[in-house]
């Protein structure tokens, strides 16, 4: 599976120019992955109706863990729903910096997103100070163990926070070893279920090193962030899926 992440980017004629650009590549590709793209609030009511029929499905970026209420500015989970979306990617570092987010928020907001019928993507990931401590492990499992409730039925994203935007993946070692951490870490805490969770790498993917990082043990797919945002970059990660 293959998740464009756009975070703050997409005005509507360059939104609905590169989900066109991705529908018109994903219809020459043989048994193409399967494609979400998550673009900002704004475009998923301007984009549902354009990817009927394409292959791709529509993800949102965030939601709040409440139904409804007294929340100025934010987005529930069944206001996504209502659009089409059937993705939401949860606690992602951006998030965890900008706005303070907490694992136990993050858990909550995957409760509100499987209420609502969505599929949470839950994002976790050390920084680099952890990295370079040798906590790395412990950091992405304390994550593992407060940002996924009990029932989780949803996908898990391991980004290395300082592999994000940095133009370069993190070492297919360090991320073998990771998802090995991942799975070990999930089949505990969830049992058989924990064995099928799919597990993304995300963190500088590109169409360079996609088929490097995508057929390591345990990786169910990728999440894309610069890259997702030009058709001719998103594709080649598409078809080395
Ligand atoms: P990047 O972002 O591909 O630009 O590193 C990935 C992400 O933050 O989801």
């Amino acid at each position: 599976m293959i998740v464009g992440n756009w975070k703050m980017n997409g005005l509507s004629a360059p939104s609905r120019a590169l989900v066109s650009a991705i529908a018109d590549g994903l219809r020459a590709t043989p048994n193409p992955p399967p494609v979400v793209v998550c673009p900002p609030f704004t475009q998923l009511a301007v984009l549902g109706p354009l990817l009927n029929g394409t292959g791709i499905a529509l993800g949102a970026q965030d939601c709040h863990p409440a139904p409804s209420g007294p929340h100025t500015g934010d987005i529930s989970a069944s206001m996504l729903a209502e659009l089409g979306v059937e993705y939401v990617i949860l606690g992602h570092s951006e998030r965890r910096r900008d706005h303070g987010e907490l694992d136990e928020t993050v858990r909550e907001k995957a409760l509100a997103a499987m209420a609502a019928g969505l599929t949470p993507i839950v994002c976790v990931g050390e920084s680099a100070d952890q990295r370079a401590a040798g906590e790395y492990q412990d950091a992405v499992g304390w994550q593992i163990k407060g940002s996924l409730p009990d029932n989780f039925n949803g996908i898990v994203a391991y980004e290395p926070i300082w592999a994000i935007g940095s133009g370069v993946p993190a070492p297919v070692q360090d991320i073998a070893d990771m998802m090995g951490f991942l799975r070990a870490e999930l089949t505990r805490q969830f049992g058989e279920a924990g064995k099928t969770t799919r597990i993304l790498y995300g963190g500088s993917v590109s169409g360079r090193d996609a088929s490097d990082i995508l057929p390591i043990a345990e990786v169910g797919g990728a999440l894309v962030g610069g890259a997702s945002l030009e058709a001719d970059a998103f594709l080649p990660i598409v078809r080395a899926a």
